[in-house]
């Protein structure tokens, strides 16, 4: 237990939890110390001090000092026991990253035309939508320096795979969806708005199925392959649908799909020409109906996925009457 606690408070030191947490202090002369208010109480004097030698803290004002763990038990009034596992979950230094990585992203959207531009060439306009998935756009070059004032070092930047060695952005001119997972971001899926790699996810595991915890609560399902598939759908009022981020699910995934064998599931992969959709459809739908749900395999026009149906014209009531047409196995 000792261990792991030098481990956790080495992983987060107490002023990259600080700063992240906005909180402002200057360094004192060349020293390893820091001073800025006390984020404890209210005060117009600084006298919080941070030792990042040390891992220290200790306010001149109130008189309570200590390490990180004792600062968020002081900050969030948590027990020890409680403390420890906020911070071993909640600043799973690469989920926070991920945070503020999309916000970052987020923000971006609507400051560069052409990630827009791009939501709208492929069907996208719902900007409370647009808000819901929390979907940005990585223009590229800037990403670095916004983490880096959050105190997070390259080292960690890089290891999240969110620059590469030479430190430029890996997402460059890409629209940016944000994976999450029981309300967390796992991922980043970057969609290209150019012709280079047209999609890519950070080397992590993409995680269960897409916004799950809504969509679970439905008899009937919809799977797609893509984000943009879904972000049409969904647009056009079909909320029960989640997406696999690919033809290949995992075994996580699989068993989410499995949970409730009354469920009705309608799989809507893509028409692809060298049938690779119809293939990863096929072999899925066989493995949802020995675990005895009801499958259905949704055909969409020749070339088509769900995306640019709608893009294409389709509206919600032609697709609610390809589900109807479905083919049972
Ligand atoms: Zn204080």
């Amino acid at each position: 237990m000792g261990e792991d606690l030098e481990r956790l408070k080495r992983r987060v030191p107490l002023l990259e939890y600080l700063n992240r947490h906005h909180w402002k202090g200057h360094r004192v002369s060349t020293g390893p110390e820091f001073l800025g208010l006390c984020p404890l109480h209210a005060e117009t004097h600084a006298s919080f001090y941070v030792n990042t030698q040390k891992n220290l803290f200790y306010c001149h004002s109130c008189g309570r000092g200590g390490d990180l763990i004792r600062f968020v038990e002081l900050s969030r009034h948590f027990s020890f026991r409680q403390s420890v596992a906020y911070l071993a979950e909640e600043l799973a230094p690469t989920t926070q990253l991920l945070v503020h990585t999309a916000a970052f992203y987020q923000l971006e959207l609507y400051r560069h035309r052409e990630g827009m531009d791009y939501l709208a060439e492929r069907g996208v306009h719902d900007r409370k939508l647009i808000a819901e998935l929390g979907i940005g756009y990585a223009r590229g070059g800037h990403l670095r320096a916004y983490l880096q004032s959050f105190g997070y070092s390259l080292e960690r930047v890089l290891e999240a795979g969110l620059i590469n060695p030479q430190g430029a952005d890996t997402f460059c001119r890409r629209v940016i969806f944000p994976c999450r997972q029981q309300d967390r971001i796992v991922n980043l899926y970057g969609r290209s708005i150019g012709r280079a790699f047209p999609h890519r996810l950070l080397p992590r595991s993409k995680g269960g199925l897409f916004a799950w915890e809504s969509v679970r609560h439905f008899r009937d399902v919809i799977l797609v392959e893509g984000l943009f598939d879904l972000a049409v759908l969904w647009q056009a009022g079909f909320r029960n649908t989640t997406c696999a981020i690919g033809t290949h699910l995992t075994p996580t995934q699989l068993d989410q799909l499995r949970e409730n064998p009354d469920r009705c599931m309608y799989i809507t992969f893509d028409q692809d020409e060298n049938q690779a959709g119809q293939n990863a459809a096929h072999d899925l739908l066989h493995a949802l109906d020995k675990a005895g749900l009801n499958v259905r395999l949704v055909d969409l026009p020749a070339g088509h996925d769900p995306n640019s149906y709608f893009v294409a014209g389709g509206t919600a009531q032609d697709f609610a009457h390809l589900l109807e047409e479905a083919a049972s196995l």
